[in-house]
Order: C-alpha cells, then structure tokens, then sequence
C-alpha cells in the first residue's frame, strides 16, 4: 500500500508529466513573447501553441482564449457590467448566479452588491430553470439585460447543470452566459458551441496543468467584456501583462492530454466511483450521498455520516494516509456549512459531516479498496465521538 493517496483531485490535480516537461522546456526559453527577435518569436510560439491546444478543449477558435492567472480571474474578468456585445455597447445592468456557485462567482466578481442575484437549486443540486427563466423575464419586461453565471459542475457534489437549457432560457432573455468550466472541462465533453456558453472560464490546475493559468473562452470577438489588467494591450487588450509562459505551455500540454484520454478516463473513473459508493454504503449503510440523483461527474462524490463531523473525518483519514477534503469551509477560524448543501437544502448539521472524495487519472482500484478499511475504520471512531457528543 502507498504512504499516501491523493483523492482530492477537485482541489488540485497532480501535474500531468506532459505538463511537467512542457514547462521546463519553457523556462529554458529566454524571450519575451512581445519581442519581435528570435528568442522573443519562441516564446510567442509556445503560448500560441497552447492557446491552440486549449482551445481545442472546449472547441473554440484559438484567438478567442485569454489566459489568466487562473479560474478566480477569469471568473473576474468575465464577470462585469461593462461587457460589450455586436448589437449592444451598453452592457448589463444585473448579474445572476446560481446559489452553488464557487465564490470567485458567488462574489459577484465587478458587480455592485445589490446588482447580483441568486437563482436557487432543487434538492437534487441542479439549478431551478423556471426560477431563472421567471427572473429574466421579469428583468428583460423592465429592460434590465442580465449576465447570467452557471457552472458546468459543481465542484463539491460533482452535479452537472443543464448549461443547454440555461443558455436557451437565458438568450430567449436577451441575457448573455459566462458558464465556470474549471470543474467540468477535461472530464466531460465541454464545447463552447454546444453549451451555448457566451463565455467559459478554466483553469490549468484541475486538469493536470500547474495552479496559477487560467483562460476565459469567448464565444465570438464581439464580445467584449472590460478588462481587469490595462498596460502593455498583451491578450488582445483583454489581459495586460507578459505572459507567465512556462505556466501557459504547462496547461496547454495539459489540457491536450485531458482532452486525448478524456473518454477513456471518464468511463474508468465512473466505475471506481460505483464501487467506492457502493462499498460505502455496504460498510455504513446510515451514509448519505448527496446529488446522487442526478447526472454528476464521474469522479466526484461528496457524502456524510450522520453524526460526524467532517474536520474530524478528513484529519482520521489524512492519519490514515489518504488526501480528502470537508465539505464545510473554515472562515475566521469558525467551521461553515457549505452554502452548496444549504441550497439544497440539507440540514446544517448533517452538511457539517459532508466529506468529498474526487478522483482522477492516477486513481486506481486498490485506492479505493484501501480507502474502504481505513474508512471502516474512522467511521466507527466517528460514530462513537457523535453518539458522545449526543450524549
Ligand atoms: N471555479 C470553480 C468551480 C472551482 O472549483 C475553482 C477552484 O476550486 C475556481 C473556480 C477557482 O479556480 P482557480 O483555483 O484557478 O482560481
């Protein structure tokens, strides 16, 4: 058995090899992409090699990708009222996000506080499409265009959106679609076209790529959303800054790989994820798996132990060798539900014992089997310290 096993590929992924040996012939690249000699016409190479590559991911064309330090600023980028479209300069007066969003959106990223509204989710974790199309009915009847923002999957249930359906309700509206792709692209098929997605956010860490990349995808170069950074106009004036290149050519070798063993990876990880549900559920039959009704993706799944608590869970497991994470975020030293179990409405106390286990390309069946027996093991330690706490 390993010393350690890493199942929390939702946080971060492992640097893919490919990546690895991409950015370090990068760093031996001593130009400046914006330099017109030859060293400066390399490094211009290796970002629009990756740009290329990371385009293919998701189908767009390649001069429609803007890298960013990540998928927090691209959300950031993304998310503005001024975002300028063929037929419109005069961008958009409110910004909707569904309730389970990641916080680089729920923050409402260069909207006014009271500009951002929250589209609720049904118990099941999928965002409510007559509570959306209700809302941008009522906006569009007063002449309020919206920039609507859903994730493709959310990143601690794993639960896939309807983006189609979103995207459809919300260009009926007038409205314009950023969809987060951080947790989706590179696990299930993510087309910008075929989502109908105005704009997509990713990010190179999740898939294999190092942390700190990031592009935000348009859908067509009309559309123009402000940008964060002004300066020296590098990304098409939409992101200012010498390009962190070695990053760039790390994530575009990384979202190749992704995107070449994407399917196969998929159907492998969908069935060690029914095994360790299923065997979950054998050993602690009182577990609740949440989102398990809906289409979720195949490495991901989040549950609890009635009783337990999380913080408990994944520091017995982490002594146990195995790398998870809580559901609950730990703010100013105080342990919060997480707001995706609230919108579902899952009971606080039951969220506070949400654990998730995300997989990936390196998983392997006897991970799970390991994690099983260290599992029977904590959990019997967790259900004593509950029945105490009860008591
Ligand atoms: N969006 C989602 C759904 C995420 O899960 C994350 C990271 O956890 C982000 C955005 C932020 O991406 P980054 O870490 O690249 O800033």
């Amino acid at each position: 058995m390993p010393d350690r096993t890493y199942l929390d590929w939702n946080a971060t992924a492992p640097l893919r090899p490919q990546a690895r040996a991409a950015m370090v012939a990068a760093l031996n690249c001593a130009g400046n992409p914006s330099s017109v000699h030859s060293e400066g016409r390399a490094a211009r190479h290796l970002v629009e090699d990756a740009r290329e590559k990371v385009a293919a991911l998701v189908g767009a064309e390649s001069k429609l990708v803007t890298f960013t330090s990540g998928g927090t600023e691209a959300n950031m980028l993304a998310l503005t009222p001024a975002v300028e479209t063929a037929g419109n300069k005069t961008g958009c007066r409110r910004l909707l996000v569904s309730a389970i969003e990641h916080v680089s959106v729920r923050d409402g990223g260069r909207f006014a506080p009271d500009a951002v509204e929250q589209v609720p989710v049904t118990p099941r974790g999928v965002i409510d499409l007559n509570a959306l199309a209700g809302r941008l009915a009522a906006l569009a009847a007063k002449g309020e265009r919206a920039l609507v923002s859903v994730m493709a999957a959310n990143n601690e249930t794993g639960v896939i959106q309807p983006i189609s359906e979103v995207a459809a309700i919300a260009h009926e509206a007038g409205a314009l679609l950023h969809v987060d792709a951080v947790q989706a692209a590179g696990r299930i098929r993510c087309d910008i076209r075929e989502l109908g997605a105005d704009l997509l956010t990713i990010s190179a860490h999740k898939l294999g790529g190092p942390k700190g990349a990031g592009a935000l995808i348009r859908r067509d170069e009309a559309l123009h959303p402000a940008p964060l950074m002004r300066g020296g106009g590098q990304e098409r004036g939409l992101r200012a800054g010498t390009e962190n290149v070695a990053a760039i050519a790390g994530f575009g070798a990384a979202a190749e790989a992704a995107g070449r063993t994407r399917e196969a990876d998929a159907a492998r990880m969908a069935a060690l994820r029914a095994r360790l549900e299923a065997r979950l559920k054998g050993v602690t039959p009182e577990l609740i798996i949440f989102g398990a009704e809906a289409e979720r993706l195949p490495n991901t799944t989040l549950f609890a132990l009635p009783g337990a608590k999380a913080e408990t869970a994944v520091i017995a497991l982490d002594l146990e060798g195995f790398a998870v994470s809580s559901g609950a975020a730990c703010s100013s030293g105080k342990v919060q539900a997480s707001h995706v179990l609230a919108a579902m409405g899952v009971s606080p106390a039951l969220a506070r014992g949400s654990v998730r286990v995300s997989l990936g390309w390196m998983t392997a069946e006897s991970d799970i089997d390991h994690f099983i027996d260290a599992w029977i093991k904590v959990a019997r330690a967790l259900v004593k310290e509950g029945q105490g706490m009860a008591a």
